[in-house]
């Protein structure tokens, strides 16, 4: 299986075959040769979409999930499928790429907290099920206040005006990453084996395995709708919602 979600985010369809068929749950679910179908993980919501199948039917996917470290994508409804059978897989895009973009939203916006917090450490991310919104959770020494919330917003979104480059990085180590990136590095001290970074131009380099866009410029301006001690909520500005 390859997962293509990791090396062409922007990939909305793809013609492939099907690997192996199993029933999940009563549903027939499928792994695919080339799958571009990504499984949720890291705060990221799983991909939606749907396969046309040989038999010119088009079935929605009803859930992605891992199973055994492969990808699989449950049809919504019963339908033949077989193994080596050719498939057209289609991506809920709007879907898909709202989550890129917040998910490099939420890059810059812990780059802008980590400078602002204190003993900042980052704690994960969420983004909505309903792609409406992000939260960041962290642990650090501040003092939530509407001064302090408008001071990170505005922190993140002169990064984004500045149209940096997002780009996806591997290295053999964490420890090569974190040599290579060390003033802007933000994640964990150890790790074994190849390591997959996101590396925000000058801002912001962390370990990831979710889809992101090219440049913050496609992410647009951000608010911050809601904070705590340990949280701060994101969303698109109402200029800049899909
Ligand atoms: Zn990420």
């Amino acid at each position: 299986m390859n997962n293509l979600y990791l090396t062409d985010a922007y990939r909305r369809e793809m013609d492939t075959l099907v690997e192996e068929v199993r029933t999940v749950k009563k549903k027939t679910a499928v792994s695919l040769v080339d799958n571009i179908f990504y499984p949720g993980g890291g705060g990221q919501p799983p991909d939606s979409g749907s396969i046309l199948l040989p038999s010119g039917e088009t079935v929605p996917v009803c859930r992605v999930l891992k199973l055994d470290g492969k990808v699989f994508a449950c049809l919504a409804s019963a339908a033949e499928v077989c193994v080596n059978d050719n498939v057209r897989t289609i991506l809920d895009w709007e879907k898909r790429y709202a989550t890129m973009r917040y998910h490099t939203g939420a890059h810059v916006l812990m780059g802008a907290i980590r400078r602002s917090v204190d003993g900042y450490v980052p704690e994960g991310i969420a983004i909505a099920d309903d792609v409406l919104s992000c939260t960041v959770r962290f642990s650090g020494q501040w003092q939530p206040s509407d001064t302090a919330i408008r001071e990170i917003e505005e922190r993140a979104n002169q990064q984004i005006q500045r149209c940096l480059k997002v780009e996806v990085l591997t290295y053999e180590s964490l420890s090569q990453a974190i040599d290579q990136h060390e003033s802007i590095y933000r994640g964990p001290s150890s790790f074994s084996g190849p390591v997959r970074v996101i590396v925000i131009n000058e801002w912001d380099a962390n370990p990831c395995g979710g889809t992101h866009v090219r440049s913050t410029e496609e992410v647009g301006q951000i608010r911050l709708t809601d904070f705590g001690e340990d949280h701060i909520v994101m969303q698109f500005a109402p200029s800049n919602s899909p």
